[in-house]
């Protein structure tokens, strides 16, 4: 769905980002009727499958593939044009932002999109284990190979390029053991071989990481975490430059992919305080992946902010936020043990997803899903392996930190 960028009202390139969260997507045309735009403040929720016309001469005139045109539901309405121009403007580079039922679905349709029969995809190692299967089951039926590649190695990645490599799936940092990549090398390498690359940008989104600036040919985000950030809707977006973004709107457009006026105003809702919500939740990620960093249970923090995390140099270079999602590893112990931990825990809700307001836990086992690199990583002792993934919300600190730290007890005496 394009949108923004070029547009007066909702784009607004020269302003900044905390402005341009509030300003994007609310085009006067789509905030009031003819006669009276922009007299509320959000787009109304347009729930429409037929778009009518005036007569059989409009039906008959062709229509032009873009945002703004009614044409039939599939196409969306002014919610869904509005949640695309609003993450359009937030996107530098963007010419525009198609959106999905799902993180994963924005995964699939972006790989379908620059991918064909015969192709070879390479993807980082510490990918989100369903892009994995994406590469596993859905591409493979459709005779493309997926092999992976150690997300921090730039050279084990040039040296498996071969003739077939079509395309590249980054993920920076990996959700589940925080690797940041180096994304302008490995997107230097990947265009030199006519690669290209699909950045998925969930963990920072545009406000921490401007990824079609920093290399990335297409950046998929899970709108589900951080746009959503109240963990009461599924969406994902996927948005490109010039150059493959209509490639990106012919591949969503055939599989029929559209998103429900509903949970797309949801999510411009959600977007209007994110950059609030990612500060205050970086905020108090740092201080506590600080603290356990001090703790004698604790092996190893894997927190992006913090020094001496895996790519922290990286982060420290290419990137303006962050946010909530951390893992760490405990210092020896068994699985029993770490489950008493997460057990324990009174604050932290059990379960997938992230980027809520509320805090989150879950087991963190990634030996089981890696295949071209080693857990526990380099440096890390192999007595070190049972972890957890922590999604920080906007309690506050102290109360987070006396949580961890009574449930730290638990780990160390069974009850
Ligand atoms: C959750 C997640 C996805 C998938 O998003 P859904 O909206 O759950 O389909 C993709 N990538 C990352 C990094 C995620 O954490």
């Amino acid at each position: 769905m394009a949108g923004g960028g070029d547009d007066g009202e909702g784009g607004g390139g020269h302003l900044k980002p905390a402005t341009r969260l509030v300003t994007s997507g609310r085009r006067a045309e789509w905030t009031g009727i003819p006669g009276q735009p922009g007299s509320v403040v959000n787009p109304a929720v347009w729930r429409a499958s037929t778009h009518l016309y005036p007569d059989v001469a409009a039906l008959n005139a062709g229509k032009p593939n873009a945002d703004g045109h009614f044409y039939y539901g599939r196409r969306g309405a002014p919610t869904q044009w509005a949640l695309a121009d609003a993450l359009t403007a937030l996107e530098p580079g963007a010419a525009g932002t198609m959106l999905y039922p799902s993180g994963v679905a924005a995964l699939a349709g972006a790989l379908l999109a620059v991918l064909r029969p015969g192709d070879v995809l390479l993807m980082t190692d510490n990918a989100y284990e369903p892009t994995r299967n994406i590469g596993r089951a859905l591409l493979k039926d459709f005779g493309i190979e997926t092999r992976w590649f150690d997300p921090q190695d730039p050279d084990a990645f040039k040296a498996a390029i071969c003739e077939k490599t079509k395309a590249v799936l980054l993920e920076s940092p990996g959700s589940l053991t925080m690797e940041v990549q180096d994304v302008p090398a490995l997107s230097a390498i990947a265009r030199e071989h006519g690669l290209a690359v699909v950045l998925d940008n969930t963990w920072a989104g545009p406000l921490g990481f401007p990824a079609l600036e920093r290399g990335a040919d297409i950046t998929v985000m899970s709108l589900t975490k951080h746009v959503g950030g109240h963990s009461d809707l599924m969406l994902g977006s996927a948005a490109a430059g010039e150059r493959y973004y209509a490639k990106l709107r012919r591949t969503a457009q055939l599989l029929g992919q559209v998103v429900s006026p509903d949970d797309a105003a949801l999510a411009l809702r959600g977007l209007r305080t994110m950059g609030l919500r990612l500060a205050q939740e970086t905020a108090t990620a740092l201080a506590l992946a600080q603290w356990l960093e001090a703790q004698p249970e604790v092996a190893r923090v894997l927190c992006p902010m913090l020094p001496g995390s895996p790519g922290h140099n990286l982060w420290a270079r290419d990137f303006s936020g962050g946010c909530g999602l951390f893992s760490f590893v405990f210092k020896g112990g068994d699985g029993a043990a770490r489950d008493r931990f997460i057990d324990a825990l009174a604050l932290f809700g059990i379960g997938y997803s992230w980027g809520g307001f509320e805090s989150l836990i879950t087991p963190l086992d990634p030996a089981g899903i890696r295949t071209a690199t080693a857990w526990p990583l380099p440096g890390m002792d192999a007595s070190d392996r049972f972890g957890v993934r922590l999604s920080i919300g906007l309690e506050a600190a102290d109360d987070l930190q006396a949580d961890l730290a009574q449930a730290l007890g638990a780990w160390r005496n069974p009850a």
